[in-house]
Formats: C-alpha cells, sequence, structure tokens
C-alpha cells in the first residue's frame, strides 16, 4: 500500500490522474514549507543515531469500548558514541507516563511528537543498554484506513469488534513509543498485545504464548524474529478464526497461516488457495526465498483494504480479484487475480526485505512492488501479458512531480511511484535486454541488501553496476524530475536522419529500440546532441520506436 485512494477515484470517476493531479500540486507547493516537527520526525539527528536499536518489547492493552490503550515499550539498543541524551517517538495526544531505566524513573521533555530522555550517566560508545517507556490514551481514531494513519475501531457484521492499526507514512508513534525512523529497524521483537476476552489479536511474526489474565484481558506474545520496520508492527484484534497450509519454497517448508472473520472461511479458503501459492512460485523465481521464513507468512483479514504488514499482511479485498474488483490497467489482465494479495506480498521482499532508509525514498517501496504485479502476470500468463498490463498501467500515470519525495522531512513524493515507477522498471528491464540478468538483478538485490535499509544510490548503483550499462541519468530523469524525456528526431540538407535526447537529467544518455516499419528493433544510444541514427534505411517517416516499453516523448522536427 498505498496506492492513492485518489488514485484509484481518479481512474475510476474521471477517467484520468486529475484528482492526483491535485495532490501532486500540493505536494509541490508545501515543498519549503516544512516545520520543525516535520525536521524533528524525519531527519537522523545525532539524538537518534547516538542509539542503534536491537530490540523492542511492545506490550500494550486495548480497551476497546473505551478506544483506549496503554502499555509500554521496551528498548534495547547498542551505543554508537557516549552520550547521556535521546530521542524517541510518540504522538503528543498521547501520554507518557513514566521512563524507566535501571529500576528508576529518568526525566524526559516533549517538543510535539518527539521526546527527548536525559540519563543519569553517560553511556558508552559500544554498551548494550535499556529502557523503558511507559505511556497511555486515545490513540488517534484512523478513519479512513490506510490511507490515513491511526488505529481502526470498527465491528464485524455480527457486531463484534474487528480493530487495526495502520500506519504507513505517519509512522508508527501514532499508537507505540519508536524511535521513528525507517534507518533503523530492530532485529527481532516481541509484541504483546491484550484484548478483551473472546477476541484474538494477530501480530507479527509466531503466536508464542496465549496467557488469560485476572482482569479478563488475554494476552498474545507474538515474536518476530527478523529485522522489522516500524510501520508494519501491527495489532488485528478481531474474533479470528484460523485455518494454515504449508507451500515448499526455495527454503524449504514455509508456514501459510490464515486468519479471516468466521463467516468469511470458505470464501477466504477458496480465495488464498487460488492466489497465494501463485504469487509465492512467482515472487520466488524472480525475487529469491520468500524472506521471513522464520516468521511464516500470513494473511490477516482486516477492516481497511490493505497493507504490506510483514508477515502479517493486511487483506481487506473483500475476497474479489483486482482491486476490489477493479483493473487498475484497463487491460483486463489485472482481474485474473487478487490485486491485494498480490501487491502486499510483493512488499515483502520491496519494502520489508529491502526498506528505504527515507520516506522520500518510498519509491524503492512501491516502484519495485507495483512492478511486481506485471512479472506475477508474466510467471503466470507469459511475458506479452506482462507488458500489456504494464503498459495499462500509465494511465494512471499524471507526471506532475517527482517520485522521489523530500529528505529529512518524512516526506514521500508522487504518487507516480507506483504506475510510473513500474514503467520505468520494465523499460530499464527493455535497456538490459537480457531476462536472465534482469531476474539476477531482482534477486541480487534481495540478496546483497537482505534485511536492509537503503538509499536511493544503493539501488540505482546496484542496477547499473550489474547491468554493465550507466543507468544514472535514466534513474535520474525518471526519479528526480517530473517530464518525460523527449527524443527528438531531425534531417540534415542531404536528408540524413539525426536525434538526440531532450532531459533535465545532466548528460542524459538512454538507449532506445527503434526500427524501420517493418523491420527488426535495434538499439540506437543517443545522447543530448544530435547524432546520426544509425539504421539502415531510417527516415523521418518509416522509423519507429518501441513505445510499449519506452514511455518517452517524440518530437519530429
Ligand atoms: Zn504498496
Amino acid at each position: 500500500m498505498k496506492i492513492k485512494q485518489l488514485y484509484i477515484a481518479a481512474i475510476a470517476l474521471l477517467g484520468t490522474g486529475a484528482l492526483t493531479q491535485q495532490a501532486n500540486a500540493q505536494l509541490l507547493e508545501e515543498k519549503g514549507k516544512f516545520t520543525h516537527a516535520d525536521t524533528l520526525r524525519g531527519m537522523l539527528t545525532p539524538l537518534r543515531t547516538c542509539y542503534d536499536i536491537n530490540y523492542y518489547h511492545l506490550d500494550v492493552k486495548f480497551d476497546i469500548d473505551k478506544k483506549f490503550i496503554s502499555g509500554s515499550n521496551q528498548f534495547k539498543f547498542t551505543a554508537t558514541e557516549d552520550f547521556t541524551k535521546l530521542q524517541f517517538d510518540l504522538f503528543d495526544n498521547l501520554k507518557i507516563e513514566k521512563v524507566v531505566y535501571k529500576g528508576k524513573e529518568v526525566p524526559f521533555t516533549r517538543d510535539g511528537n518527539a521526546a527527548f530522555v536525559t540519563f543519569p550517566q553517560t553511556i558508552s560508545k559500544g554498551s548494550r543498554d535499556e529502557f523503558t517507556v511507559y505511556y497511555s490514551g486515545n490513540p488517534t481514531i484512523a478513519k479512513n484506513a490506510p490511507w490515513d494513519g491511526g488505529v481502526v475501531f470498527k465491528k464485524d457484521s455480527l457486531g463484534k469488534p474487528f480493530v487495526a492499526t495502520a500506519c504507513e507514512g505517519v509512522g508508527a508513534s501514532i499508537w507505540w513509543p519508536n524511535k521513528d525512523h525507517l534507518a533503523d529497524e530492530v532485529d527481532s521483537m516481541m509484541i504483546s498485545i491484550s484484548v478483551p476476552k473472546g477476541l484474538k489479536d494477530v501480530s507479527n511474526g509466531r503466536l508464542r504464548k496465549v496467557t488469560q489474565l485476572r482482569d479478563g484481558y488475554t494476552r498474545f506474545d507474538w515474536f518476530v524474529a527478523n529485522p522489522i520496520n516500524n510501520y508494519d508492527v501491527v495489532a488485528n484484534i478481531a474474533d479470528y478464526v484460523h485455518f494454515g497450509d504449508t507451500y515448499m519454497g526455495e527454503k524449504g517448508k514455509l508456514n501459510l497461516d490464515y486468519w479471516v472473520l468466521p463467516y468469511n472461511l470458505e470464501k477466504a479458503k477458496k480465495q488464498f488457495a487460488a492466489n497465494v501459492k501463485p504469487m509465492l512460485k512467482a515472487f520466488e523465481h524472480w525475487f529469491g526465498p520468500y524472506p521471513f521464513y522464520e516468521d511464516s507468512y500470513k494473511l490477516v483479514e482486516t477492516p481497511h483494504l490493505g497493507m504490506e504488514h510483514q508477515s502479517a499482511t493486511a487483506y481487506g479485498n473483500k475476497y474479489l480479484n483486482g482491486y476490489l474488483g477493479y483493473d487498475m490497467s484497463g487491460t483486463g489482465w489485472g482481474t485474473k487475480w487478487d490485486y491485494i494479495i498480490v501487491h502486499e506480498s510483493g512488499h515483502e521482499w520491496f519494502g520489508n526485505n529491502i526498506t528505504g532508509k527515507d520516506l522520500a525514498d518510498m519509491w524503492v517501496h512501491e516502484s519495485f512492488t507495483c512492478y511486481s504485479e506485471s512479472l506475477f502476470i508474466e510467471d503466470n500468463w507469459g511475458k506479452a501479458a506482462g507488458q500489456e498490463y504494464n503498459f495499462g498501467l500509465r494511465k494512471g500515470i499524471s507526471n506532475d512531480s517527482p517520485i522521489v519525495g523530500v529528505y529529512n522531512v518524512n516526506k514521500e513524493g508522487s504518487g507516480d511511484m507506483y504506475p510510473k515507477g513500474a514503467v520505468v522498471l520494465n523499460m530499464v528491464r527493455t535497456i538490459i535486454n537480457d531476462d536472465e540478468k534482469w531476474r539476477d538483478i531482482m534477486r541480487g538485490l534481495n540478496k546483497t541488501f537482505y534485511h536492509q535499509t537503503v538509499t536511493y544510490d544503493d539501488i540505482t548503483g546496484y542496477i547499473s553496476k550489474q547491468a554493465g550499462i550507466d543507468l544514472s541519468s535514466v534513474f535520474d530523469q525518471y526519479l528526480h524530475y517530473k517530464t518525460l524525456p523527449v527524443l527528438e528526431f531531425t534531417k540534415t540538407p542531404d536528408n540524413r536522419l539525426l536525434c538526440r535526447w531532450i532531459a533535465e537529467a545532466k548528460d542524459f544518455k538512454m538507449p532506445i529500440r527503434v526500427k524501420v516499419k517493418g523491420g527488426e528493433f535495434k538499439f540506437i544510444t543517443p545522447g543530448t546532441g544530435f547524432t546520426p541514427v544509425n539504421l539502415a534505411g531510417a527516415t523521418k517517416d518509416n522509423i519507429e520506436i518501441d513505445t510499449l516499453n519506452y514511455y518517452v516523448g517524440v518530437l519530429m522536427d
């Protein structure tokens, strides 16, 4: 997620990206208007880099009637330098009861959604230490999850509580205290959620223990054995029933665990059986082993549409194919499978395994995952089908602000990171022109950056290096600028055909497939100065470019 509601509304209602364009125009306007609070939230300051988070134990009770939560989070960390003060994050509508260090309360201050703890002694570089934050309050209620964040308090059709958390973008500190920056992930985590008796909680990882508490609550302890980003940490509370299956994958036996509302059990069995194993087969083929075998693969029915909660994918697609029944590509290929199962699970590789260090690089999550849909189609119905779907995604592109967002202020880029990102990746594959190499690159990304957080340069640099082609100006143009490069053709007085690229990216150079009408495609590699089109017999009238796979403008002088 969260492929914009705006985006789907725009396509469904208007047939264009008009609403997305509005949103993107707003994004542009907002540039340069960031606040102190945005910096506290988005910047890796010394008060955050002084400690490396190793482990959280989040222990929270949900009083659903009062929409009230209370509990604690234990922070275990390694000091990366000597320090006495650090920052953690918790939305200011939630009360910090106390911060406890070595059995004693220590002083803290708050500045908006940031909190600062001062320790009684210097914590020395290299030492492993811990503190615990106790907190409570009425968390922000998400009115329109997953597009806004917070806690969803709904009822199922039988009137029983149906509760979920969702906080991508806004951040996990909307409901629990943590170091709320994408760059730092714990190595493992315990999530203990207490719920009124009769209900169940499903969180990430594996269920270790269920404890009946004296106050009428039941506590569910879930252990996550792998690094996890904060926004993936989830509480899902309902009258769930469970069913399971296994998948023999690249790393052996993978447990598949499904948690759904009891009255949807039969529908769920059918829909999950039809989609999950084909998805795992396609993605393990293209991206390598599912990254979290130790934590199992799960789908959890939620009162919102969906989210990539690691090893506990949120599912709210109403057991329909497509995106709530809708084909995002308009080609017919988009309704042959369940969009939420495929897309959100794609994030296990891109988003959860490989996580952008800064929200500005959310395209690392969404561009690759949106592209994974084309690869899923290719694995099931062939390459041409995948390309057709990918081409169809263009109708969702608005091209009015860059895909890369603003660094250090927790600001993601344009919603174009979904469809345009997917289209660009298909184009890069076309440039590389070697499907085995492309697959090696997809798998290599997941292996090289396994369970890591990454930057723009990490990802684009890796692809260029493995491809053996300098693609830096291609990524620069498509990710940092809103406009498309234009291939301009002209002719000399003696009728020789010339071409060049017009682009904003410095020294833009992109190989492109062209042919003389009726002939075979061949690559030419224009730069920004006019050079002859090295293709026998080519004229302005008979030259064709591979517009199925290239997303460019063309200008004939
Ligand atoms: Zn997504």
